[in-house]
């Protein structure tokens, strides 16, 4: 007897072909099965989809003969049922092919591997240490035992015990959430001896430092194999490796950024999602998912409990979690605050100090050019003469965004995007940060020849270069010279550099570090005890409505890197302070941010929000194009909107006109899109659903001309 597979295969984007392949398979298969099947010239690695005896009358052409399968690779225990469930809502949610995202959620390695040496590499993999038979557990125990719960960490652990979740876990920086995690994962552990934890961080960055952690505190109870990671920064074959212990259940806490929500489970009981109000947990290109969303869907498909953590949460999860209020039956998530800040909990040791202070400097009332206002220098100096350390942030790298002429008016423009090259000091070059395009500095204007041609605005360079010249004459307590260091996207793009940066702050070696955003997020830094952010008011106007919420987050974040040792603050007499210089110190962000009010800040914005019929109270998705002019990608996008015209919920989706991205060119091609919303999300899902055959239709009419790609973005981070 014969059956019939049908096998999700990545196929090329915008084929239009279906979900799934059918082909011949000698047996039957169990669903979520590997197997290597044909495909064009090719041979490919598929998921088994759905398998049925060949003669069903149900196969899509009866007429054609189907290719058989090359081989499944039966060796590998199947993926199971809710790995697939959440495959294909991934693909139906995010308008993406099943294959493509079935196929991105597995290890690269696997498509090379033939059965046989996927058999091999299986039985190579040593048992994992059973359960019981730990090295040392009373002196696990007692580590754990070592660190006291603070009441708020008490109570949330209570909730998380208690209730089913999806949990939003709001504590400010150094409230020990992630010693709250630690418990959460240990208890589930010791509870069940099957169950698995999934934990997720934004940034490869920060995953070193909680692997550290996690496995100084489960591997002496649940063996050195308890502990994965998974996240891009891997070799294939450590990526393998991890995924092979996820999916066999060898490994009990999967580590990793946002493809790892992706991980196969099958133990999978509790899933945390650190710092969930960071942009990087929503993919960028290819299919953009947000991996925070798509891991509260498993929790609930899996019945998992999920945690997810942040001291400034997405308005989204904020808004989701407020409690009932009169009318309103309040949100699907259960809110558990923990605002002290009361200890960093971990090998650490040492209980944060208070919140910093947050000083305001009025721009308007400093000289004109001003930099560094007078009394941010004097704090900076205060704390050189102290041996403490200070961090100045601003938010763009090189040296200055634009070269201009003064005589004529020439600018540093890029000539394949719409955007101006960055003056590059270091190595004399400029360089367009969307395409890459670089070149030397040219020795004289190059549209009249005028020699002094000159750097406008600041970048991470130029101000490192300034407070160089500003603390000169400066000296250390002991008599040597002000240490400054900077780490951005350039300082680090040497393997190894942003390890080694570190390390040298760590060890005190540093007295100031600048730098962008790429500081203030999560470093445990214990002898920073001033942040200064130099120039954060372009967030305050911009046209991206979710640009202050980032703003505020990033402010409080860095705020949170001030003062983390309690103890050392105290033995130096010292206070942390967050400096913040703007031209707007009346607007209402600081004024919450001067109170380290999250809170007031996110009520405000909701209410905006709220007037304006945005997200949360909205939802969105993008149609974007991108094409050789900028009259194909609108042409393209407002022939779409048109044809939408014929589908079933256009009447309450509602189809803005398409418009230029706000970098509308980019490496010679122009960018357009155009935004869809609706109050419903079935009622966008539906459209955007029935949207797709036409989009692939018009691709192929006079409209389509010179279009070169087409994407749909849902829940869309940046408008
Ligand atoms: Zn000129
Ligand atoms: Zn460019």
């Amino acid at each position: 007897m014969s059956w019939r597979l049908d096998v999700a295969v990545q196929t090329p984007a915008h084929t239009a072909l279906g979900d799934w392949l059918s082909y011949e398979c000698p047996k039957a298969l169990v669903p979520g099965t590997l197997v290597r099947v044909p495909l064009g010239k090719r041979e490919v690695l598929g998921v088994a989809w759905h398998c049925a005896p060949a003669d069903d009358g149900e196969a899509p052409d009866p007429a054609v003969a189907l290719k058989p399968i090359a081989a499944a690779l039966d060796a590998l225990p199947p993926l199971g049922a809710a790995w697939r469930d959440l495959v294909a809502f991934a693909a139906r949610y995010y308008q993406r092919s099943l294959g493509e995202i079935a196929l991105a959620a597995l290890p690269p390695q696997l498509r090379d591997l033939s059965s046989v040496q996927l058999a091999r590499r299986l039985k190579r993999k040593k048992a994992p240490t059973p359960i019981g038979s730990a090295p040392d557990s009373t002196a696990a125990a007692a580590t754990v035992d070592a660190i006291a719960l603070t009441a708020e960490q008490d109570a949330a652990l209570g909730r998380i015990r208690a209730e089913t979740g999806p949990f939003l876990l709001f504590g400010s920086t150094g409230s020990g959430k992630t010693e709250v995690y630690l418990r959460a994962v240990a208890e589930l552990l010791a509870r069940d001896a099957k169950a698995q934890a999934l934990v997720m961080v934004p940034e490869i960055n920060l995953t070193p430092q909680l692997e550290e952690r996690f496995k100084a505190r489960f591997s002496p109870v649940h063996g050195s194999d308890a502990v994965v990671s998974l996240h891009s920064g891997m070799t294939n074959p450590q990526r393998l490796a991890s995924w092979l212990a996820a999916h066999s259940g060898a490994a009990r806490i999967v580590l990793g950024t946002r493809m790892a929500v992706f991980a196969s489970m099958p133990g999978l009981a509790l899933i945390v999602v650190d710092e969930e109000h960071d942009p990087s947990y929503k993919q960028q290109e290819g299919a953009r998912y947000s991996a925070r969303d798509l891991a509260v869907w498993r929790g609930q498909r899996e019945s998992a409990k999920v945690i997810l953590g942040s001291a400034t949460p997405s308005l989204e999860s904020w808004h989701q979690s407020r409690p009932a209020a009169g009318d309103d039956p309040g949100g699907r998530y259960l809110r558990l605050a923990m605002p002290s800040r009361v200890g960093t909990g971990g090998s650490a040791g040492g209980g944060a100090g208070e919140l910093p202070a947050v000083r305001l400097v009025d721009m308007n009332l400093q000289p004109p050019k001003t930099v560094l206002s007078g009394a941010l220098l004097a704090a900076i100096g205060e704390r050189i003469a102290r041996g403490e350390q200070s961090m100045v942030f601003l938010n763009r790298r090189g040296y200055a965004p634009v070269l201009a002429c003064g005589d004529c008016g020439w600018k540093s423009e890029c000539p394949h995007c719409s955007a101006y090259r960055v003056f590059h000091k270091i190595d004399r070059s400029l360089r367009c940060h969307h395409c890459g395009f670089a070149e030397r500095v040219p020795r004289a204007c190059p549209a009249c020849g005028n020699p002094d041609i000159a750097p406008v605005g600041r970048g991470t360079e130029r101000l490192e270069e300034h407070l160089a010249e500003l603390f000169a004459d400066v000296k250390r307590p002991d008599g040597s010279a002000v240490r400054i260091a900077r780490i951005d996207a350039d300082s680090t793009r040497r393997e190894g550099a942003l390890e080694s940066q570190l390390a040298a702050v760590h060890a005190g070696e540093v007295d100031i570090l600048v730098g962008t955003q790429m500081i203030a997020k999560g470093h445990d830094f214990r002898r920073i005890t001033l942040v200064a952010a130099v120039n954060p008011d372009g967030a305050l106007f911009s046209s991206d409505f979710r640009a202050p919420e980032r703003l505020f987050g990033l402010l409080m974040q860095s705020a949170g890197r001030a003062g983390r040792d309690a103890a050392y603050l105290a033995a130096q007499g010292s206070r942390a302070e967050m400096w913040v210089q703007t031209s707007h110190p009346q607007h209402p962000l600081f004024a919450a941010l001067r109170r380290h009010d999250y809170a007031a800040f996110a009520e405000q914005q909701l209410g905006e929000r709220r007037d304006a019929g945005m997200p949360p109270f909205a939802f969105q998705a993008l149609l974007r194009a991108d094409a050789r002019t900028q009259e194909a990608a609108q042409g393209f996008l407002n022939a779409a909107a048109l044809a939408a015209d014929a589908l079933e919920d256009a009447s309450t989706v509602m189809r803005y006109p398409a418009v230029p991205l706000a970098i509308q060119r980019v490496a010679n091609v122009e960018r357009a899109q155009l935004l869809v919303e609706s109050g419903s999300r079935a009622a966008l899902q539906r459209l955007l659903t029935g949207w797709q055959p036409l989009l692939h239709g018009l691709r192929r009419t006079p409209e389509g001309k010179g279009v070169i790609r087409w994407l749909v973005d849902v829940d869309p981070h940046q408008i």
